[in-house]
């Protein structure tokens, strides 16, 4: 059977990404509301003032007019950042969604908003089909309250729902899907890390299948060194700032835009310029490198110990599946863990780098975020013919 129509929606709060799948074809409208940019994946198309976000997707629609397949679309799916507590698996939209989702947007206040847009928009250009939902938290829901519960009062927890929840969850969920596929093994069975190196970097521990803990927060801050955002940082600290007379909205930039790997090399958020500069000697650059390798290794060593064990490492994001050095220096001190990478598989950013014969797997494995929430929506909307290779991978 083919795979079904599905158009892939996400909504930025100036920027408007769309494809649409089984082709894959692309169209991403930028800087909505300015003098707006639209590029598409099948030619050039001409640049147009764009005010909104239903004018961008009716842009888009235009655009992807003659590439629909045979039975057109025949649901959409949006990318949706912040599921709360409420959401565990992908939701068919209707306007009791969009109300809790709404109400979501205190916990994501730049993305669930945006997210809405997207979701209003194509309700009203689509009425005719579902529009399902997949959230960014929804694979971390699960996690045990040791590992989502902050040390703070539980009134906090109870009554402000302040808790970590996880972001990258589409991706650590399918980069472990096929991870456990390339592996030929059940997910189920096995105690996997997934580290998703990207401008934004986040961990997850996914043992037998289910995320059980997490390295972004209650928020994406949390964690790993990032391109600009700081990672794990003593609260202490921030108060000493706060104290010192930087006001909320400084430590909001400094946390998000200044810090992480610009903010420790004063070169760049981007790894192959910080990578360059260290290369040239660059202390602050090597430094930087350090932090971004160590947190990772500990990371690690402290989800091997969540689990119990572990079985394989799974790398993905723009740093992780190019990376070939972050990959290596980052694992290197693991070998106690039964992690060993061979060199020369790893320099081919080859899909399996572990060394034969060690105990851990290492894979490199592209994430396809898009992709998931095609074959996530298909199945929520009850679509025929959803038999695509991330759903089949669930079944093992
Ligand atoms: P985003 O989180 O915005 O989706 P990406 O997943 O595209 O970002 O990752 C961006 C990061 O990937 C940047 O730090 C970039 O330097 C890094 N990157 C991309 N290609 C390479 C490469 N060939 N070698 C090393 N790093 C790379």
């Amino acid at each position: 059977m083919p795979e079904p129509g599905v158009l892939v929606v996400n909504a930025g709060s100036s920027s408007l990404k769309v494809k649409l799948f089984p082709a894959g074809d692309a169209v991403l409208v930028e800087r909505i509301g300015e003098d707006s940019n639209v590029v598409a994946s099948f030619g050039p198309v001409p640049g147009r003032a764009v005010a909104r976000h239903d004018e961008a997707l009716r842009l888009v629609l235009d655009l992807l007019g003659g590439r629909l397949p045979a039975g057109g679309i025949e649901a959409v799916g949006h990318r949706v950042v912040h599921g709360g507590m409420r959401y565990s698996r992908p939701v068919r939209i209707d306007d009791g969604v969009e109300a809790i989702i709404q109400e979501l947007s205190a916990l994501a206040p730049l993305h669930n908003p945006a997210n809405l847009e997207g979701i209003r928009a194509a309700r009203a250009l689509l009425p005719d089909v579902p529009h399902v939902a997949v959230f960014d938290t929804a694979f971390h829901a699960g996690m045990p309250r040791r590992a989502y519960l902050f040390g703070l009062p539980m009134a906090l927890y109870r009554e402000r729902r302040v808790r970590r929840y996880g972001f990258h969850g589409t991706s650590h969920d399918y980069v472990t899907r096929r991870a456990a596929a390339l592996l030929g093994r059940p997910r189920v069975s096995l105690k996997l890390v997934s580290l998703h190196l990207g401008n934004g970097a986040s961990a997850a521990a996914v043992s037998e299948g289910r995320s059980i803990d997490t390295s972004m927060g209650f928020t994406p801050l949390d964690g790993l060194l990032m391109g600009t955002r700081s990672g794990e940082i003593d609260p202490g600290a921030l108060i000493h700032l706060l104290r010192g007379g930087l006001d909320v909205d400084g430590l909001d930039r400094m946390l998000n835009r200044e810090s992480g790997l610009l903010g420790l090399s004063g070169v760049s958020n981007d790894m192959r310029d910080v990578r360059q500069a260290a290369d040239a000697g660059n202390a602050d650059a090597a430094a930087a490198l350090e932090v971004f390798g160590y947190r990772i290794a500990k990371t690690v060593g402290a989800y091997a110990a969540a689990m119990g064990g572990l079985d394989a490492i799974v790398f993905t994001g723009g740093i992780g599946e190019n990376d070939a050095r972050i990959r290596a220096e980052s694992l290197a001190g693991l070998g106690f863990l039964g992690v060993r990478i061979d060199e020369t598989r790893n320099r081919r950013n080859a899909t399996r780098i572990g060394a034969d014969g060690a105990v851990v797997e290492v894979l490199v494995v592209p994430t396809d975020e898009e992709r998931m929430i095609a074959d996530r929506t298909a199945a929520t909307a009850g679509l025929a013919g959803h038999g695509s290779r991330a759903e089949a991978e669930e079944a093992t």
